[in-house]
């Protein structure tokens, strides 16, 4: 790994738009991060991957998209008004901050704990005692501020997908054992967001529930744990930076009876980037009893009816991009002793998945046919590409590989005469020359040959 390689990705991100500082110009807001046009591209990529595989390449999960404001009764049944709180203690000098388990566990510098007090990792004052804090963001509907009309942001996609249960089942027609999928921005009031995009207060997930009979609960758990474990895979990590770490018995959420997280081998240390939960019948079951509706599943072949078990795969797009970031950044050395960057990103989640460049700016011809190359070509692809004339053709490769884009077609004097260009692979950087008619079709095919 790089020396100060969080560093050095925040400033790529910055410098090439990935991802900014948000309200930079009044001064910024501690934590919060704005996708530029590059980071937008990759998120998206990263989000049609996950939906492709999760509910296009299944007939067992369809998807869904609900509101993320609700009616506030959904967060009382679903425990989160109770329950999903973090405990917080202060600094009585400093007055920063911390999650009080991080910091027992020593996640800000080493603990230090006199007679049961603990004292600050930062100022060494002594901090107060530990106090739940709801990580739910409230707000009001309408124009009045009353306790009647409190709201929250949802702190998760899931409960979204809980009561809209027996409505997708009946829609849809499906049969159990199926899921429902939905990607969606979630909104936590987090005591400590840090680390850039790892952990903010609001982000997006991509979250599916599959419905299952409580019986078959332990085999549909490996099963999408393996599913999940693979996503990343198949899109380019690398199997030494990821792990699977189940829960122990004290960390489990409130409505978990089993739980395993994969997790990234960040710069900061191992950390979460998705949870598979076994939620059992938990949800379903409260929103029934704050409900008084009926959630049950009426199984045909067995001539049963039950609550169905649920597990649950949940991950955050910025994590994820975050991940994937990391996991592809590389320096070497080139012929010159400079050093090269390239994003050696899978070509599905790549911002820019081709760069059409003419080998010389100050050539009409070249140009003329490289912008028109370019144009069709925008016309006929469904993805991203790139146009750029600016500086020597060996700069234009290092700006493209430092973004991560997987090819680079050049337009040069032989392209006048036998309408070919050349296509140069950013990881191997070695140069085919092809037909302009074929790029389209050897751009498809190296993206079906790297995904497994
Ligand atoms: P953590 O322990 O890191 O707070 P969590 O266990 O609370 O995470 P879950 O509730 O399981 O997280 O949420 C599922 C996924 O949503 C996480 O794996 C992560 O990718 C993403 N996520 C959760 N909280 C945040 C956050 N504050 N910022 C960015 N992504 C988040």
């Amino acid at each position: 790994m790089p020396d100060n390689l969080m560093d050095k990705i925040v400033s790529l991100c910055k410098r090439r738009g990935f991802i900014f500082p948000d309200s930079e110009i009044y001064g910024g807001l501690a934590n919060t991060w704005d996708f530029g046009p590059l980071g937008a591209e990759m998120k998206n990529n990263i989000k049609k991957e996950w939906w492709k595989v999760m509910v296009w390449h299944r007939d067992d999960v369809v998807g869904l998209d609900s509101a993320v404001i609700v009616n506030p009764k959904v967060w009382e049944a679903s425990g989160h008004l109770s329950s999903f709180t973090d405990p917080l203690v202060e600094c009585k000098q400093c007055h920063t901050r911390f999650r009080a388990d991080y910091l027992k566990e020593g996640k800000y510098g080493p603990v230090v704990e006199k007679e049961g007090v603990f004292y600050c990792p930062l100022c060494g004052g002594e901090l107060t005692k530990e106090k739940k804090f709801n990580l739910m963001f409230k707000t009001y509907i309408g124009p009045a501020e009353e306790t009647a009309n409190i709201a929250f942001l949802r702190p998760e996609t899931a409960q979204g997908i809980f009561i809209n249960f027996k409505k997708v089942l009946t829609s849809s027609r499906k049969k159990i054992p199926f899921g429902i999928a939905q990607i969606g921005k979630a909104f936590r009031n987090e005591i400590t967001p840090s680390n850039f995009i790892f952990r903010t207060r609001e982000f997006e997930q991509m979250e599916m529930e599959y419905f299952i009979s409580p019986e078959e609960d332990k085999k549909w758990y490996d099963y999408w744990k393996e599913i999940r474990w693979k996503w990343y895979l198949n899109l380019g990590m690398k199997e030494e930076n990821l792990r699977q770490r189940p829960h122990q018995e004290k960390e489990l959420a409130h409505y978990a009876k089993e739980a395993t997280d994969i997790e990234f081998k960040f710069p900061f240390g191992w950390s979460e980037l998705e949870g598979i939960h076994n939620r059992t019948d938990y949800d379903l079951k409260r929103h029934q009893q704050f409900s008084n509706k009926d959630l049950s599943y009426w199984d045909e072949e067995t001539r049963q009816k039950y609550i169905p078990y649920v597990i649950e795969t949940s991950a955050g797009v910025e994590r994820s991009l975050l991940a994937f970031l990391i996991n592809a950044y590389t320096e070497e050395q080139d012929k010159n002793k400079e050093t090269r960057v390239v994003l050696r990103l899978h070509p599905k989640i790549a911002p820019i998945k081709l760069a059409v460049l003419p080998l010389l700016k100050n050539n009409k011809e070249l140009v003329q046919t490289a912008r028109d190359i370019f144009l069709k070509l925008q016309r006929q692809v469904d993805y991203l590409i790139d146009y750029d004339e600016v500086g020597s053709i060996g700069r234009r490769y290092r700006r493209q590989d430092e973004v991560g884009t997987p090819w680079c077609v050049t337009i040069d004097h032989q392209t006048l005469e036998d309408q070919t260009v050349t296509i140069r692979d950013r990881d191997t950087m070695k140069q085919e020359r092809i037909k302009t008619e074929e790029i389209i079709h050897w751009v498809e095919e190296k993206l079906c040959i790297n995904s497994l």
